[in-house]
């Protein structure tokens, strides 16, 4: 028997649910994916790259011209500078990024401060190298941080802040002023914080996306983290990146070249010619807002009652009207029953607190959410 390192984990409720869609032939809104496909020019850059033998091991750090352009990218939208030799890293997804700075910066009993509802990644990696989660409730049903209470947790023993933003599973951003608060923070304390903003172009309503890319007079304590999944609709790809200062980078790489060494090829240069294109990911808001708004419109007619979505393909609605059932069995019997898969959000939080909320993906096709809504008004 293998002495496990995570003895209360189990799999995770993507694939519970995922898989539960598929037994019932349900409508999978539960896992975060597009069912549309990605822009057949950007298929096609894959198939010249893998055909013309670019198939062997790319750089450690990651495709040259990927990371010129992703340096580009982060000076004209945020006025920050990023050297692309020394402190950009293409990584196998957000998610091996992620785990990559934990392994980098946790020692056994450093605390990490993350906030719940948090993304599943990041409790266990952090116990996985012995750190210790100091979770804070973002209180339902605005999700906003107390920075009174951050700051009440901080102690000699935080490492890190892991903050998520725009944020799964809430849909919620952060505002400049937040953004400030963060900044002082890292001033006067001695944390790192890791900004995962997988989502960074899909804010809503006019609002802008505050990257933690903003804030130069303490970017020696922050890493970011991005994914080409969420940007270009191809989250089977696991493309994803890090930017971080030199010497916090000096040691990522450390552990980065041990754990993956480099990642897939062909895709990174595929990607990196779509990049050069500014309007394939500056239309998202746009894309996605028209698929929020739809989703909106259609639940009004049901009994559940919608929370706020300012970013994010999520959104996550209150089930109190139809059931009292715990959310993890209310969301089994949604897909059991009315064949449309969500995933409950106490699955988001260390003690499985339940407000009786689901979130639903509503990145999928038009037609694909009005079969959903039609399920969803019988319930
Ligand atoms: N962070 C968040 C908040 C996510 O929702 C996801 C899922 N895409 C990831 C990280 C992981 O991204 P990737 O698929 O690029 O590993
Ligand atoms: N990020 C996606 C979500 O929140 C899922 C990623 C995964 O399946 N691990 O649904």
């Amino acid at each position: 028997m293998i002495k496990s390192k995570l003895p209360h984990v189990s799999t995770t409720i993507f694939s519970v649910m995922s898989q539960l869609a598929t037994e019932h032939q349900a409508i999978n809104l539960a896992q975060g994916f597009p069912d549309f496909d990605a822009d057949p020019e950007l298929i096609n850059r894959l198939n010249f790259y893998s055909s013309q033998n670019y198939n062997q091991y790319a750089p450690m750090s990651g495709v040259e011209k990927l990371r010129v352009l992703l340096s580009e990218k982060y000076s004209h939208l945020y006025q920050s500078e990023y050297d692309f030799q020394h402190e950009i890293n293409i990584t196998s997804g957000a998610s091996q990024a992620i785990f990559n700075v934990i392994s980098t910066l946790i020692h056994p009993n450093d605390e990490v401060i993350i906030f719940e509802p948090a993304y599943d990644l990041y409790q266990p990696t952090v116990e996985l190298f012995g750190g210790k989660i100091v979770p804070i409730q973002l209180t339902y049903p605005d999700y906003s941080i107390d920075f009174t209470i951050l700051k009440q947790k901080i102690t000699d023993k935080t490492k890190l802040i892991i903050v998520n933003n725009p944020n799964n599973p809430t849909g919620r951003i952060l505002a400049e002023d937040d953004l400030k608060q963060f900044e002082q923070i890292l001033k006067d304390t001695n944390c790192y914080l890791l900004a995962d903003e997988v989502y960074e172009h899909i804010t809503f309503d006019g609002k802008p996306h505050h990257s933690f890319a903003l804030l130069n007079a303490v970017k020696d304590k922050i890493f970011i983290v991005g994914s080409f999944g969420k940007l270009f609709h191809i989250t089977g790809w696991k493309i994803g990146y890090i930017l971080a200062e030199k010497e916090l980078m000096k040691e990522f790489r450390k552990c980065h070249q041990f754990n993956t060494f480099s990642t897939h090829t062909p895709s990174q240069y595929a990607i990196a010619d779509y990049l050069e294109y500014p309007e394939h990911y500056l239309q998202l808001n746009d894309f996605f807002q028209q698929k929020r708004d739809f989703f909106i419109h259609g639940l009004k007619s049901t009994s559940f009652d919608v929370l706020p979505c300012e970013g994010t393909y999520f959104i996550s609605a209150n089930y109190a009207k139809i059931s009292d059932l715990p959310d993890n069995e209310f969301a089994k019997q949604l897909t059991e029953q009315h064949k449309v898969a969500t995933i409950p959000i106490s699955a988001f939080y260390h003690n499985k607190k339940d407000d009786h909320v689901i979130r639903f993906c509503f990145a999928k096709k038009d037609e694909t959410l009005l079969n959903a809504l039609d399920n969803l008004n019988k319930v």
